[in-house]
């Protein structure tokens, strides 16, 4: 036949005539016709073919098999929307669960296809599915009801006189009035059911019902018939593949010759059967056979082999329990599943009269309960969903709410430095026109205002990037030396740090057509973020190649390094890795993010790879699509770039300053900043520069200034730690702290203010008002050290400190002289011991406080107790001088007439009068 739809539907009809002659040929016309459909693409045939294999491998036992093939037919024809096909399939689907003991299921897909064969008049399907429930009831031991329903269904079956249906409804009639052991009525349903099957050729079913008969006339003790019977029944299973019937024919056999005595011929049976079926499959059979021997054995009184027998039933019975219990809760739920169909099949029965509309309408309850159900979870989800959402862009929100802040603060701190800088020579300039700039002052201004310029420059990128707006602008010229002119400018950089930079760029034309400015930011960014985050004295290389056509860019430094879990989101807006206050360095989070962007925009890839503490890589990839010109170029006349970075000058020579004049200490990381307000200064203080909090705290701890100016963003110690050390250390405490900060609001300068700044001022700040601050705060030290000196009563702490701790320190100062004075041994070597301090500490402590040294002090001290006591005229002049510690007349009138201007007899005498 011509490989076609034709011979597929031949190969479907062979599959029914062979059903119930041979089951393997109708699986392999079932297979064949599948195979054909597939290559065809012939979706029917292939639904039917997949079906009818389905029904096959169903009644040869094979349930996972039979499923996947039933449910793939189900699909097929549901995809063809074909509601008569789905009815069938889902039948033998049912069957299918009634043979696994899934009665619920099985009756949920009966029910369901029950209304429209009805409706459809389709009585062969009507009659199926009422023997199937039957059959349920029967399982169930409902026997009437069985009956009821096997009737109803024959009758259909009858109605259409389809042979089969009415063979099986006969069959199913005997076996139900057998199994209640009413044979007389089981016989004729049997014999009639017979005549069918072998009329049609079913040689398996008419087998069957050999073997019943035969069962029943052994019941009956009618031998010869039911020797008679099982010999046709055995005819017939040869030639159907059947091992189950196969050998439960044969055990019917062993049976009959047993009960007839002929236990030799029994035996024979039995043993052949234990040799053809596996144990292990055929348990039950097993144990019957077992059972069958032992009893054969005993009645031919060969008792040991009987015995043997029976241990060995007692062997199998025990294997077949503990199976049993391995199963035991599938059987459990089988049993439970059993109890429940009986009431729902009591509840179908009653109904069965208005089953129709019964089932329409719970079949729309259902639907309405589903449908309901479907609408409440969507709802639900919809919520949750929404919820989620909110929930999600709140955190968002808030997350960018943070970053934009912290953006801000950084933002505004990376632009007052540098308008600072530019506003103060200006300033000067405003105030003083005759005084040109200096050459540095403008080459600050100008580096700080091409600064300002890059960040308004990247800021408007951004914008313009966000708008879509950003465009790339080609034009032909050399790669190479671009990038080669915007990496060399950093040499000076790494020249002042000593950072060994390599530059490896071909040295040779690469002329393509590319966005020169875009080009230029990329490798910018990525360079100034490999200085920034290198420590001074390492390594920075630049590397540059182009392979094919792709441009390929390396800057790799042996910096800080990123940890793991922050690359992710290095290239994110306003990202910083470290954005704390006291963060290392400078930098708005803003680079990195526009650098991808442009890589973006030209249509290549930007990648990190970074290591904490070992450094990082950044590769850019992007394509470029080199032209090849036979004209040679002129290679130096474009892209010329002079960048005149001078190094700043080291502060060394402030050292040496021998003026004698109050110090300041300036602690600022800016060195621009660090320098101009050094300048400004410089004339009235002796000045100590500290580029770092450590630094500045180092400083001002050996050699304690009059007055500390400190930035308060700065690496390591910020400025509030700092201040807060200096504040609480004795030796630096009385030191008066200007704080620096570009953090504009009161928050901050309560905070500066409270770590015990003596002053605070936001950049960018007026010249002249960080002068007069400076100024002020050393008056208001100086008067404080003038009241002291003035002070020729009593020392008042109080009034000539300002904080508490060196209040605290002047009154042990004072009451060590007090318990003291009149001990002459009693002198300095002996204040530095009980006040736990060296002689250079105690001597600048006490000269910044009361601008004395630690001996003027005590020996003012003495004097001023004895200047009482001679007013008091209570002791002569000489028990005065020993009282008060002199054990040297003539000294203590020299001391005395230094401080008071007269000689102790003299003053003795003048208040004497
Ligand atoms: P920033 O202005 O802060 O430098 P970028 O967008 O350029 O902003 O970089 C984002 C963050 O990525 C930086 O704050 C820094 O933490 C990290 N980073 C960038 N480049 C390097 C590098 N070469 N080494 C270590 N960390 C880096």
């Amino acid at each position: 036949m011509k490989e076609d739809t034709t011979k597929v539907n031949k190969y479907l009809t062979l599959w029914e005539k062979y059903k119930r002659i041979d089951q393997n040929s109708a699986l392999n016309f079932a297979i064949e016709a599948e195979k054909l459909s597939k290559k065809l693409k012939f979706k029917d045939g292939l639904g039917e073919a997949k079906y009818r294999r389905g029904v096959i491998l169903r009644d040869k036992g094979l349930n996972v098999e039979s499923q996947k093939y039933l449910e793939e037919a189900l699909s097929i024809f549901s995809e063809l929307d074909d509601l008569r096909t789905i009815g069938f399939v889902k039948i033998d689907l049912g069957k299918l669960k009634q043979n696994q003991s899934k009665h619920k299921e099985a009756l949920s897909l009966y029910l369901e296809v029950l209304p429209i064969a009805k409706k459809n008049n389709d009585k062969n399907t009507e009659a199926r599915i009422y023997n199937y429930i039957a059959a349920i009831y029967a399982t169930q031991k409902q026997y009437v009801e069985g009956i009821k329903n096997y009737e109803h269904a024959l009758k259909l079956v009858r109605e259409i006189n389809h042979l089969p249906g009415i063979s099986a409804c006969l069959l199913n009639l005997g076996t139900v009035y057998a199994t209640i052991l009413e044979n007389d009525k089981a016989l004729p349903y049997f014999k009639e059911s017979l005549e069918i099957k072998e009329s049609i050729g079913d040689k398996l079913g008419a087998s069957r019902i050999w073997y019943k008969l035969a069962m029943i006339y052994l019941e009956k003790k009618q031998y010869n018939l039911a020797e008679n019977n099982i010999k046709k029944a055995y005819d017939l299973v040869i030639a159907v593949d059947h091992p189950n019937h196969f050998f439960d024919v044969q055990y019917g056999m062993a049976l009959i010759f047993l009960e007839k005595g002929e236990h030799n011929r029994s035996i024979d049976i039995a043993k052949k059967i234990l040799s053809n079926a596996k144990a292990s499959k055929y348990t039950t059979l097993s144990i019957r056979v077992h059972r069958l021997l032992h009893k054969a054995y005993n009645q031919k009184k060969e008792y040991e082999k009987a015995y043997n027998y029976a241990l060995k039933v007692i062997a199998i019975s025990d294997s077949l329990y503990n199976q049993n219990i391995l199963s035991v809760t599938n059987d459990m739920e089988a049993k439970y599943q059993n109890e429940q169909k009986a009431t729902e099949i009591a509840l179908l029965a009653s109904e069965n009269k208005s089953k129709t509309i019964t089932l329409a309408k719970q079949k729309n309850e259902r639907n309405a309960i589903i449908a309901f159900s479907i609408i409440i979870l969507l709802l639900a989800m919809l919520l949750f969903s929404q919820y989620r959402l909110k929930q999600k862009s709140n955190d968002k929100l808030k997350e960018l709410d943070r970053l934009k802040s912290n953006f801000f603060a950084n933002i505004s701190h990376e632009f007052r430095t540098p308008l600072t800088l530019i506003k103060g020579p200006i300033e000067k300039l405003e105030k003083d026109p005759n005084t040109p700039l200096s050459i540095e002052s403008v080459k600050m201004i100008k580096r700080n205002s091409n600064r300002l310029l890059n960040l308004v420059n990247q800021l408007l990128e951004l914008s313009k990037l966000d708008a879509g707006s950003l465009k790339l602008e080609l034009k032909e010229g050399n790669v190479y030396k671009c990038l080669r002119v915007a990496a060399t400018s950093f040499d000076s950089h790494a020249e002042q740090r000593n950072i060994y930079f390599k530059i490896s760029i071909p040295d040779t034309v690469l002329w393509a057509l590319f966005d020169r400015d875009k080009l230029e930011k990329i490798i910018y960014n990525l360079l100034s973020n490999a200085f920034k985050f290198s420590e001074d004295s390492s390594v920075i290389i630049c590397k540059v190649d182009c392979i094919d056509t792709s441009l390929r860019i390396e800057v790799i430094d042996s910096g800080c390094g990123i940890a793991k879990e922050n690359i992710p989101f290095i290239f994110d807006r306003f990202y910083q890795v470290d954005s704390s206050t006291t963060k290392e360095r400078e930098g708005s989070g803003i680079g990195l993010s526009l650098s991808k962007d442009l890589v973006t925009l030209m249509g290549g890839t930007i990648l990190c790879t970074s290591e904490i503490n070992q450094g990082s890589c950044f590769t850019v990839t992007i394509p470029i699509h080199e032209i090849k010109v036979k004209t040679k170029i002129d290679v130096t006349s474009s892209n010329e770039m002079i960048i005149t970075d001078t190094k700043i000058e080291t502060f060394e020579f402030h050292k040496h300053d021998s003026r004698d004049i109050p110090t300041i200490l300036v602690i600022e990381d800016n060195l621009d900043m660090n320098e101009f307000i050094t300048q400004e200064l410089i004339k009235k203080y002796k000045i100590v520069q500290a580029t770092n909090g450590k630094d500045g705290w180092q400083k001002a701890l050996s050699n304690p200034p009059d007055l500390i100016i400190t930035d308060l963003m700065m690496p390591g110690i910020d400025g509030i730690e700092l201040c807060a050390k200096v504040k609480t250390e004795i030796h630096t405490s009385h030191i008066p702290v200007i704080m620096l900060t570009a953090k504009a609001g009161l928050d901050n300068k309560i905070e500066g203010l409270e770590t015990g700044a003596d002053d605070y001022l936001t950049k960018p700040f007026d010249v002249h008002e960080l002068q007069t601050r400076v100024d002020n705060l050393i008056k208001q030290r100086q008067k404080l050290r003038h009241l002291f000196r003035n002070t020729t009563t009593q020392i008042d702490p109080k009034k000539i400190t300002v904080t508490s701790l060196d209040q605290k320190f002047l009154e042990e100062v004072l009451s060590l002289f007090e318990a003291n004075f009149s001990d002459p041994s009693f002198g300095v070597p002996e204040m530095q011991k009980a006040l736990g301090m060296s002689k250079t500490q105690l001597h600048s402590k006490l000269k910044a406080l009361t601008n004395e040294s630690p001996g003027q002090l005590l020996r003012n001290f003495r004097l001023k107790i004895a200047e009482q006591l001679l007013s008091q005229k209570e002791d002569n002049i000489t028990q005065i001088a020993y009282k008060v510690g002199f054990n040297n007349l003539s000294y203590f009138a020299k001391c005395f007439k230094e401080r008071y201007a007269v000689v102790p007899s003299a003053y003795y005498i003048h208040k004497t009068k």
